[in-house]
């Protein structure tokens, strides 16, 4: 009894101590600054003054931020179009405001940056922002990826945290009921979905399952990494990659062509779901409650979330297992989440405050300020424990994602500059999608990503002039391939004749000089 009240007299007066020294620490002005600011997102279209988080910054920093977004009706257009838009509404008004944050920023401000609607940041950070400068110098190549084509830096970027996406998922149960192990090769990967369609493992005496399903089909074009092609350079589809120092794409690779030569086999002899191309995002969902489908590759977290089916079939269970070697004998997993996004937030050039404004941005990456764009508000949302912040039940228990409560009290803000910190999510993981990680961590799949480039003003009218044509044409081929309405052995040097006719090598060549340019030779 009497220790428990000396250690929490201890912890009283220890924090009482330590948070009278930090609040003063985070004070950036000694009288309130009123900074304007556009904020656009879908989640939350507007910037909101109450944010319980916004008012805890508020009250560290001095900083008091005015929403005057405009465009944000915009919010119900598509992901593309309305951010954009609400940006281009934004500049057609004649005033930036001294802060803008937005999804789908980058390339935006990268363009108008240097023609003066936004301030470079390397000084201002250099000077003025000890943690952003910290941050930058233990991550070079994330700097050298946020670079504009003149060298600057534009924007602070919302950096996801931790490595892991996709990865590839199995019917355990199925495995047992026909006495299979977990596919280890491609060869067994081909076996074991071989099995899955003549065995009748859903035991309905139909040989209705669907071996591989995907929700979005790119994600069977990822199946070429087993015969040691490749799908895509970063976290997004189609996307170049880099090989030894230079930019390539990977549809013009000879590993390609055998994986699409044999996922148009594999698609002829009903390994892969018929309807691939056109089911769309429901295919997870009805596919495994159908107690149809067999294999995917998909995201850790949501995908592991369907073991609760365990409850409706029996013995279901729908785990991850490693990448099955390619032809070559190699394990990767070529999806992984991207340490940077386009999404963050910028200084507009005619700001008054620019010292202010980057201390301001300086602190979402203190401790403090990661935290709160973390966690929300400490005794709300979360409490400390042991020195690290845990949801409370309240927040893990709810109908409501726990992401989406975050974002209704202004964390996890991705128009706002900021370092996730995994944990935030690892808490309201379930037990497959952590143990699934701890697979793939052992066996240390992941490869390294293209994390994109800035063009100058002439690169970027030549990658506009073709990269579109070359890109659909790509496209069309591989689908007409898969679905056996061609050849792709026979029609490969035609093909590769067409993309350099539409213009690839010029859109590699600008690729390459903005890639040299921004990461170094
Ligand atoms: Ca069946």
């Amino acid at each position: 009894m009497k220790l428990k009240t000396l250690v929490l007299a201890m912890f009283a007066s220890s924090a009482m101590t330590s948070v009278a020294i930090a609040e003063d620490d985070y004070k950036i002005v000694d009288k309130p600054l009123e900074l304007s600011i556009q904020m656009n997102h879908k989640r939350y279209p507007v910037y909101k003054e109450d944010w319980p988080v916004e008012q805890e910054a508020r009250k560290l920093t001095n900083i008091h931020l005015k929403d005057v977004t405009v465009g944000a009706n915009m919010r119900t257009d598509s992901e593309n179009t309305g951010k954009t838009e609400a940006l281009n509404l934004m500049l057609a008004s004649g005033k930036i405001p001294d802060i803008v944050g937005s999804s789908r920023i980058k390339d935006f401000v990268n363009q108008y940056g240097p023609e003066g609607a936004f301030l470079p940041l390397n000084d201002l950070i250099d000077e003025h922002a000890p943690n952003l400068k910290k941050f930058f110098e233990e991550k070079p190549h994330i700097k050298s990826a946020l670079s504009a084509a003149d060298g600057n830096m534009y924007y602070i970027p919302y950096l996801p945290d931790g490595k892991y996406g996709r990865a590839y998922f199995i019917r355990y149960d199925w495995l047992d009921k026909l006495g299979l192990k977990v596919p280890e090769t491609v060869d067994e990967f081909e076996a074991t979905l071989r099995a899955f369609k003549t065995q009748d493992p859903n035991g309905n005496g139909e040989a209705d399952e669907v071996p591989y399903f995907a929700r979005q089909w790119p994600e069977l074009i990822r199946l070429v990494t087993l015969w040691d092609g490749r799908s895509s350079g970063s976290d997004t589809y189609h996307d170049f990659m880099v090989v030894d120092g230079e930019i390539q794409h990977p549809y013009a690779g000879e590993g390609y062509r055998e994986g699409i030569k044999n996922l148009a086999r594999w698609y002829e002899e009903g390994l892969i779901d018929a309807e691939i191309f056109t089911r769309g995002s429901s295919s997870r969902e009805f596919l495994l409650s159908e107690n149809l489908g067999g294999a995917t590759h998909d995201w850790f977290a949501s995908t592991s979330g369907y073991n609760r089916l365990s409850s409706e079939i029996d013995n279901f269970a729908f785990k991850a297992f490693a990448p099955p070697a390619s032809v070559s004998g190699k394990r990767i997993e070529e999806h992984r989440r991207i340490p940077i996004k386009p999404d963050g937030w910028a200084i507009g050039g005619t700001n008054k405050h620019p010292v202010e404004t980057i201390k301001y941005f300086d602190f979402w990456f203190t401790e403090k300020g990661r935290r709160l764009a973390n966690f929300g508000a400490e005794g709300v949302q979360y409490d400390m424990i042991d020195g690290k912040p845990i949801f409370k039940d309240s927040v893990l228990n709810s109908d409501e994602p726990v992401n989406n409560q975050l974002y209704q009290v202004g964390s996890q803000l991705q128009a706002r500059g900021y370092f996730q910190d995994y944990n935030y999510e690892a808490q309201w993981s379930n037990k497959f999608a952590l143990e699934g990680i701890a697979l793939y961590d052992q066996g240390d799949y992941l490869i390294d990503q293209f994390l994109g480039v800035a063009f100058n003003a002439d690169e970027q009218k030549v990658y506009d002039k073709y990269w579109g044509t070359v890109r659909d044409y790509m496209l069309e081929r591989q689908q007409t391939w898969i679905l056996g309405n061609g050849d792709v052995e026979a029609e490969w040097d035609d093909y590769m004749a067409q993309l350099n006719q539409k213009g690839l090598q010029d859109v590699l060549d600008v690729m390459n000089q903005a890639y040299k340019r921004q990461y170094g030779e």
